[in-house]
């Protein structure tokens, strides 16, 4: 038999204009949908959303994540900040404007895919607590969890990695704008109270990996 449909709160993120939209809800239940695909009814779609500096560990983390919970039979799937500008966001860029409106797009493909039923584990620098915040109003109007993880490295550890030379590029002139905890255009702003934090300037690849499976349960 299938399990009574949740409705949907009312979105953070209306429609910026009256379009004579109707919002049509389904009748397939989360518990219902995980079960169509194999797994305990309880296993629900949900957001682990990693923010920190650029060189912070958010991807490497992110594919170390992936492989282990692939790996328990989990249905994750990544979605990284510089692979969706590629497309989906190909048209943005690092303005203030711009990033606020990369975060609430990826935002809305991130719950789209946990309500499908999916392990999204998001990967973006997301440098401002209102727009974090406006992803988790998004999931909390669906009934998903979102579990923010604050990779928190100290900007002079992420800068001595600098696998993408973008701290070299600072240093050298060659990059004035849109480096996040560097150019005065770009500011960071920490979590006030995220679901994790890890230190990477301490803890692992494989440490940091297991703490999150561990705030999941
Ligand atoms: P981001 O996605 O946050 O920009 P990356 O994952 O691309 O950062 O780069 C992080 C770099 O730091 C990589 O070169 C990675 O090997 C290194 N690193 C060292 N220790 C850790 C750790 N504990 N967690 C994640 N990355 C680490």
């Amino acid at each position: 038999m299938l399990a009574p449909m949740p409705d949907r709160d009312p979105d953070p993120t209306p429609p910026a204009a009256d379009h004579n939209l109707t919002w049509h809800a389904g009748q397939v239940a989360p518990a219902d949908r995980a079960r169509a695909m194999g797994l305990p009814p309880d296993q629900l779609g949900m957001t682990l959303w990693f923010t920190g500096l650029s060189g912070s560990g958010k991807s490497t983390i992110a594919v170390a994540l992936e492989q282990k919970l692939i790996a328990m039979g989990r249905p994750a799937f990544r979605l990284d900040g510089d692979n969706v500008r590629h497309g989906l966001n190909a048209d943005l860029g690092f303005s203030a404007e711009d990033r606020t409106e990369n975060i609430r797009r990826v935002g809305e493909v991130a719950r789209l895919m946990a309500e499908a039923g999916l392990i999204v584990i998001a990967c973006f620098i997301s440098p401002y607590r209102a727009d974090r915040e406006r992803v988790r109003r998004m999931h909390e109007a669906s009934n998903l969890r979102f579990i923010e993880v604050f990779v928190d490295t100290p900007l002079d550890i992420c800068a001595a990695r600098d696998p993408k030379g973008l701290y070299a590029k600072a240093a050298s002139g060659q990059l004035t704008t849109g480096l996040t905890g560097i150019s005065p255009d770009a500011p960071y702003e920490p979590p006030e109270s995220p679901e994790l934090v890890l230190k990477t300037g301490e803890l692992g690849v494989e440490g940091c990996v297991a703490g999150v499976v561990e705030a999941m349960s």
